[in-house]
């Protein structure tokens, strides 16, 4: 199964005069093991459906179901979907607060209430994953470069083992060389681990290079949805939506005036990136 949304609406203040309407009956399914890209121009909804797949938001109307825990406008406990997604915020490392990096990564495992051995297992695992050496477990995350401490406080949801992990605009603020590594490793574990991803991003080039399956949505609406190949096919739209895809738009517009069929996406990653 994996992630399924059925007609979800969030309306921010509801029944006050600053009432605000984020997201307008989204439906839509993420397989479980996928890696799915969600874009949108800023202020579309992107942040607000993210916190309803990892229940920090409850739907004004529809429900958000992964798995057979299921959420709704009556649910009166989101715990049950919580621990089934983990969630790395923007510029995540403005969390991490303890000590060490490994007291920071061991935060959510100790609240998850596993036993020592456990979580010291988990917190090494999580640095391996990640990419981070373990000798680094004993200094202060403060001591790191940008990239590490990135790395850092995604091995602190990471160490929670969920099943999906969302990540919101991830490499926001690192180098191009930094941003790569970084969602190599998450494409890396996605492929090993069996994860669930979905990947936030305004970057289409990035989103085209990890995604199988991709969501765009705009003033809180699903406007288009399919793979790379079939998202990108509509290059003019995506662009009166302000939606920006230099190298990629302009390859999908070439092929399409010589092809008919849809692209197959290897030629498309192949040649766009
Ligand atoms: P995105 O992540 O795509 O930039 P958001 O989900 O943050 O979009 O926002 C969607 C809409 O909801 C925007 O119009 C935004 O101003 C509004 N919004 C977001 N958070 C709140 C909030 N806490 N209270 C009121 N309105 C909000």
């Amino acid at each position: 199964m994996g992630i399924v949304i059925q007609g979800l609406s969030h309306i921010y203040m509801d029944g006050t005069p600053f009432a605000k309407t984020a997201l307008s009956g989204i439906n839509m399914v993420i397989d479980k093991g996928s890696f799915a890209g969600l874009i949108g121009p800023t202020g579309s909804g992107k942040s607000t459906l993210i916190q309803h797949i990892a229940g920090l938001l409850k739907p004004t109307k529809g429900t958000v179901r992964i798995e057979e825990t299921v959420v709704g406008p009556e649910t009166k406990k989101m715990g049950p979907l919580r621990n089934r997604v983990g969630l790395v915020f923007q510029y995540p490392e403005h969390q991490l607060f303890e000590e060490s990096v490994a007291k920071d990564i061991a935060y959510g495992p100790h609240n998850q209430g596993l036993n020592e051995e456990e979580v010291h297992r988990r917190v090494f695992q999580a640095m391996e994953w990640v990419g981070l050496d373990p000798e680094l477990s004993s200094r202060s995350p403060f001591q790191l470069s940008g990239g590490q401490m990135r790395r850092a406080a995604i091995a602190g949801v990471l160490a929670m083992q969920p099943e999906v992990l969302i990540l919101d605009e991830p490499t926001a603020g690192l180098d191009p060389a930094g941003q790569r590594e970084l969602l190599d490793t998450v494409y890396q574990l996605h492929r090993e681990q069996g994860m669930t991803v979905i990947l936030v991003s305004h970057s289409m080039e990035e989103i085209a290079r990890y995604a199988d399956i991709l969501f765009v949505i705009k003033d809180g609406r699903l406007m288009l949805t399919g793979s790379p190949g079939e998202v990108f096919a509509e290059g003019e739209r995506l662009r009166e939506w302000g939606l920006e895809i230099p190298v990629v738009a302009r390859l999908v517009d070439e092929l399409n005036q010589r092809l008919t069929s849809p692209i197959p996406r290897e030629i498309f990653t192949v040649n766009a990136l």
